[in-house]
């Protein structure tokens, strides 16, 4: 089961929580659900900017742009 960081936008918490199925999290301070998802820095997820920026850049550093879209990829004169 997924393990998020949140923030409570009501009493300004923070704390990990696990998330059952569709279950809406609540705050454990103060039961309020505004809360506000955190990038974990424990588990990246494979949709990171940071992730793809470092694929980017290894990519380039070998010499291919596989990691591009075809409009960069013009751009990039490749
Ligand atoms: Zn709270």
């Amino acid at each position: 089961m997924p393990i998020y960081d949140f923030r409570c936008s009501a009493c300004d918490q923070v704390f990990e929580l696990v998330v059952r199925g569709s279950l809406e999290p609540a705050c454990p301070h103060c039961a309020s659900t505004a809360l506000q998802r955190q990038v974990s820095l424990t588990a990246p997820q494979g949709t990171s900017k940071a992730i793809i920026a470092s694929a980017r850049q290894k990519a380039q550093a070998e010499g291919h742009f596989s990691h591009y879209s075809k409009a960069e990829r013009r751009k990039a004169g490749v």
